[in-house]
């Protein structure tokens, strides 16, 4: 089979088509016809070596979330050729035309929803839900921001939001973003670049402040993130890049919460949780990924520099 191969840590160019052999399923193991592979931030710190602990063993295939059909099945797993399902995870990674996966790490995609958008579910998805409902327990009736709405988190956040009842204000950086995140379910949208924005997300809650913050770029926006919270606020940090000073008055005062996530910790119980939701949601329409732009496999390079550009509209996916 084709796929994407790293042989040693770099910048995109390290990402290279090969020949490599067709993976072949064991025992409790399922291998997948991909139709299309998500690309998604940390892929790119992995292809990096900037990914500590997690870096894999050099040569790999990178990604986690592929959406396609299943080719075959090992001993032990119930699942039929054809299968419409997307990943979360696999063993051999996703950028490549077969992608052995661990029986559990493979999930049925709905059939309303294509294989592009199935390739942009798990990491965006799982994390988004994780974030709002297993560790801020967003309720229905409260109001969320969404700091960085208009990329994969921020976009499944703000439909997950949507549909659960809450109040949902989204950030973006470019008019294009703005618009998508208005048209994903957002009640309001803000321009994250414009100078007066804070004040006007503080001055849409009535000055009270919001219930829940999603944060995709905490190393810049924590410590003001402090300042919109409301009493008993909290604020879950999806991404950060680097270090920030903040005020714990601004927490005690509010009795607010900073909180964490990072999707490699759910617990196998949690995931189920996770899975079912996502499929429900998937399946009923109210979660519909937006994929910014299918490219084929041998444009991973591509893919990984357009992701750091930013500018983010959505999932990009690679087609084999
Ligand atoms: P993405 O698709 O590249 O989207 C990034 C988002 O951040 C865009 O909406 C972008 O908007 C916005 N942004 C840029 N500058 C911002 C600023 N100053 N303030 C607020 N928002 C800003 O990335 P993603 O897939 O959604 O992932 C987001 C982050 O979460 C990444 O750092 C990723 O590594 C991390 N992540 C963590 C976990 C976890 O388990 N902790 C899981 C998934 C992802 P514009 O480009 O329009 O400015």
């Amino acid at each position: 089979m084709k796929a994407i191969r790293v042989g040693a840590f770099g910048g995109p160019e390290v990402l290279k088509l090969e020949d490599v052999p067709d993976p072949r399923p064991g025992t409790g193991e399922v291998l997948i016809r991909v139709k299309a592979a998500g690309v998604n931030p940390f892929d790119t710190y992995m292809r990096a070596g900037a990914y500590g602990a997690r870096n894999p063993t050099l040569p790999y295939t990178p990604g986690s979330d592929a959406a396609g059909v299943v080719e075959s099945a090992g001993p032990g797993v119930e699942l039929k050729a054809g299968e419409r399902i997307y990943t979360a995870g696999t063993i051999t990674g996703a950028y490549a035309e077969l992608a052995l996966c661990k029986r559990a790490q493979v999930h049925p995609l709905p059939a309303r929803v294509t294989f592009a958008q199935g390739a942009g579910v798990y990491v965006p998805y799982a994390t988004a839900y994780r974030a709002l409902f297993q560790l801020a327990r967003a309720q229905s009736g409260e109001t969320a921001l969404v700091h960085g709405a208009s990329g994969g988190v921020g976009l499944a956040a703000v439909q997950l939001a949507r549909a659960a009842g809450l109040t949902v204000v989204g950030t973006a950086g470019s008019e294009e973003g703005l618009q998508l995140v208005r048209q994903e379910g957002a009640h309001h949208a803000l321009n994250h670049k414009a100078a007066d924005y804070r004040k006007r997300i503080l001055d849409l809650t009535g000055g009270a402040g919001v219930d829940v913050i999603v944060e995709m770029v905490a190393h810049e926006n924590l410590a003001h993130d402090l300042q919109l919270l409301a009493h008993r606020g909290r604020v879950v940090v999806v991404g950060s890049r680097g270090r920030i000073e903040i005020d714990p008055r601004d927490v005690m005062s509010r009795e607010a919460a900073v909180l964490g996530v990072l999707l490699w910790r759910v617990p196998e119980g949690e995931a189920v949780e996770i899975h079912a939701a996502l499929q429900a949601g998937l399946a009923g329409g109210t979660l519909r990924p937006v994929v910014a732009a299918e490219l084929p496999l041998a444009s991973a390079p591509e893919a990984h520099r357009r992701i750091a550009a930013g500018g983010a509209r959505g999932k990009i996916v690679l087609v084999p």
